[in-house]
């Protein structure tokens, strides 16, 4: 687990404790000044309460009727509060997670991190390698009657079989990073015949086999790139250096002079000089990756000892359109 994450789990498990506070003192305070018949209702249990606890103190046993007197002021509360039209849990303790009732922790001899720690560990973790925090994309909810079951033109087989094999490649080699042979993987097609799936349902299982990986856009390179040419810095250096790297649609970044080209084969040369795996996600096929960003750079993302070049075929699974 990530310690940095993990403390801003805790931190924000604080301020929602707080939030809670808040919105139960501010919902007694309302009921105060509109519903005084309910207040006076609410300090008479506060009252049995006190009067229990100042008994106990004194070596007394709390009387036997306590929890049927408690109830009845209890039941009393709700039904007021339901004729005025409120939940009738409305002055009850106010907590996001039932389990742990926004503690963090469950069980009373041995305290155990609540699942919802887990949950919100894992939105963050997701959030800070570039996936989105639902988790959806995961290769369970690789759904293949989303695409054609019929021939591709001038084809022996369909879209559905092609991503059936190619969805096969992606889960193995997420499976076995970083050992896979060949060690780079690259995903060309249009746009819609889900590489982005892919990507984010590979980095989902990456990170649940406890490795390292950063997923961000071509864009967003772009950008560390840039200010790494002009500002000197050495966010690039973090990039080349990333365990696992998942660059997403190649392609749709804007080409600067001096900066695209330069910058992009710095970092694909380095990394598989380096001998770390990256995935790349293009809507160019290999003419167009030569075109676009030079023979040197095509040559390392299609040389077939370092890398997997699969082709993605058939219709945009949103649009239907070839
Ligand atoms: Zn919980």
């Amino acid at each position: 687990m990530r310690e940095d994450l993990l403390k801003e789990v805790f931190l924000d498990l604080e301020e929602q404790q707080r939030r809670n506070e808040e919105t139960e003192a501010s919902r007694r305070q309302e009921i105060r000044e509109k519903h005084p018949e309910i207040a006076a209702l609410m300090e008479k249990r506060e009252d049995l309460i006190q009067e229990t606890m100042r008994g106990i103190l004194r070596g007394e046993t709390a009387p036997e009727d306590l929890p049927e007197r408690m109830e009845e002021v209890s039941g009393k509360i709700r039904d007021s509060l339901r004729e005025k039209g409120y939940p009738e849990n409305y002055l009850a303790p106010v907590y996001t997670c039932p389990i742990c009732r926004d503690t963090g922790y469950t069980g009373e001899q041995v305290r155990e991190r609540c699942t919802c720690i887990t949950e919100r560990y894992q939105a963050k973790l997701r959030r800070a390698i570039g996936l989105p925090e639902d988790g959806r994309e995961t290769f369970e909810s690789f759904n293949e009657s989303l695409f054609s079951a019929e021939k591709l033109p001038g084809a022996e087989f369909s879209q559905r079989e092609v991503m059936r094999i190619i969805r096969k490649t992606c889960e193995t080699w997420a499976d076995t990073c970083p050992a896979q042979q060949p060690r780079d993987l690259v995903l060309s097609g249009k746009s819609g015949l889900g590489k982005t799936f892919l990507l984010h349902a590979m980095a989902a299982r990456l990170i649940t086999r406890g490795q390292q990986v950063l997923l961000i856009s071509a864009y967003s390179f772009l950008e560390t790139a840039r200010k790494s040419y002009f500002e000197n810095d050495d966010r690039l250096e973090e990039l080349i250096g990333t365990p696992v790297l998942m660059l997403d649609d190649l392609g749709s970044e804007p080409l600067l002079q001096n900066v695209t080209i330069e910058q992009l084969f710095n970092l694909i040369n380095e990394r598989q000089r380096r001998n770390l795996p990256t995935v790349i996600s293009t809507n160019l096929n290999q003419e167009e990756l030569r075109t676009r960003y030079t023979e040197r750079i095509a040559s390392r993302l299609t040389d077939k000892r370092n890398v997997q070049f699969l082709v993605l075929r058939g219709s945009d699974v949103r649009t239907g359109r070839k």
